[in-house]
């Protein structure tokens, strides 16, 4: 039997109702703060992703699925969302358009990862980003709306994690401090950092290997050296996150794991799974790096397979859809009488079943009640003649004599339901 390949899932309909219901929720609240959807290609020259995320990074150095067609054009898959919206950005001259442009993505990506609970090869992020401005208002409003997106969710026990990264001017003395705190081990740290030490150093701070995490231990933070500007903005940001109520740590310890980020980062981490479930931040250089105008920019993911993991276990109430009505009928007859009806009736915007089978009456109405149908109704020879039929609520187990018509059945269908 041919698999599917490690680290990919297959999202049968017992699951994708949830993912539904979450993307809904999800889209209403973009939509209510002003975004728009966007749709970018599976794959992209290898170069947006090298320059873009960056070429010291452990998406680009390790995780990238990269082939070259048959063109002899290097290929990647999208590991992530930005990039791709920022060529996309510069691509369609949104520059020229109203100012700032609010976007939005739903996109599967793929990353050659550690397979892992939460770590998987194709993952889906609803990601948005927001171009044009360099205000701390911008900041707030993204982290405000990611807020909302998962206390709207109900997703317990999430904590938001803040911190400033800088912009290259305060960085690059940041950086020597660090190559100085770190040189003196530099030996016993894995070759990746070592490979990293000159061009990169922060880059070190968010190994994952246990002993380049306890040799960080003690290292110089980034809030230090903050310039005057990249100061005033992280305090203003949170001076509004305070006046809005939205709690929040700061963690000089994040760094994130994509190069083009600047000033403001921030994470969502869910304490009881112990997940950032959604990470984002400013990235004010990436547009001019990538040959467009200079244009500041901020934004964030959501992971989709880790929030609904959570979703899940504190939300049970949401379920499939299941039919208003199954139609059972006896008879060659009453068989072609209740096609017509269910006919009618999905013209009118009704979930309704019957049997395309040939299954026994017993077997129809046993197969009615599996698949949670709200009523049915029987059809026979002599419901045919008297143009009448019972109606049965498969909840309460009463029955009713009703008209053959497409009004009357759904009168009464639609009376006691307040779905
Ligand atoms: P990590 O440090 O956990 O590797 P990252 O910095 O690579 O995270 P981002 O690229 O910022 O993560 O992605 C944003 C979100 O997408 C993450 O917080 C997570 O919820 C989700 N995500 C990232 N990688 C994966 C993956 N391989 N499988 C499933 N979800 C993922
Ligand atoms: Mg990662």
């Amino acid at each position: 039997m041919i698999q599917k390949p490690k680290g990919t899932r297959d999202i049968i309909q017992t699951e994708s109702y949830k993912w539904q219901h979450i993307e809904n929720i999800v889209k209403n609240i973009l939509k209510n703060y002003g975004y728009k959807e966007i749709r970018t290609p599976v794959f992209e020259s290898t170069e947006l992703f090298q320059r873009g995320v960056g070429d010291t990074t452990d998406v680009v150095q390790k995780e990238m699925y990269t082939f070259e067609d048959k063109g002899g054009r290097s290929i990647t898959l999208r590991p992530e969302g930005t990039a791709s919206v920022v060529r996309a950005y510069i691509e369609n001259g949104m520059a020229s358009m109203p100012s700032p442009v609010k976007l939005w993505y739903n996109m599967a990506m793929y990353r050659y990862e550690n397979v892992q609970k939460g770590r998987l090869r194709e993952f889906h992020q609803i990601g948005a980003e927001v171009f044009g401005s360099t205000s701390y208002q911008a900041d707030v409003e993204t982290i405000v709306m990611a807020n909302d997106i998962l206390s709207k969710l109900n997703i317990p026990n999430v904590e938001l994690n803040i911190n400033s990264i800088g912009c290259p001017k305060c960085r690059t003395e940041y950086q020597n401090a660090l190559r100085e705190f770190i040189r003196p081990n530099l030996d016993k740290y894995c070759d990746t950092c070592k490979s990293r030490f000159e061009r990169n150093p922060m880059r070190i701070l968010d190994c994952k290997e246990e002993k380049c995490k306890q040799l960080n231990h003690g290292a110089p933070v980034i809030l230090d050296y903050l310039c005057e500007e990249c100061r005033e903005h992280f305090e203003s940001v949170k001076g509004l996150l305070d006046t809005l109520g939205i709690k929040y740590n700061i963690d000089p310890e994040i760094v994130r794991g994509l190069d083009y980020y600047t000033k403001t980062v921030f994470e969502f981490i869910s304490k009881n799974e112990g997940y950032t479930v959604l990470a984002g931040g400013r990235y004010d250089g990436l547009v001019k790096e990538l040959d467009g105008q200079d244009t500041p920019a901020l934004g964030f993911a959501l992971g989709m397979e880790r929030l609904i993991e959570i979703y899940e276990k504190y939300n049970t109430e949401v379920q499939n859809a299941k039919p208003q009505l199954f139609v059972a009928q006896i008879g060659e007859q009453a068989n072609i009488y209740a096609t017509k009806l269910v006919y009618k009736l999905r013209q009118n915007g009704i979930y309704v079943e019957k049997d395309i089978t040939g299954k026994s009456i017993n077997a129809q109405f046993k197969y009615a009640n599996k698949i949670g149908a709200k009523y049915v109704i029987t059809i026979g020879e002599n419901e045919l003649q008297t143009n009448t039929a019972e109606l049965k609520n498969m909840e309460t187990g009463e029955t009713m004599q009703i008209e053959l018509d497409v009004n009357e059945i759904i009168e009464n269908i639609l009376s006691d339901v307040i779905n």
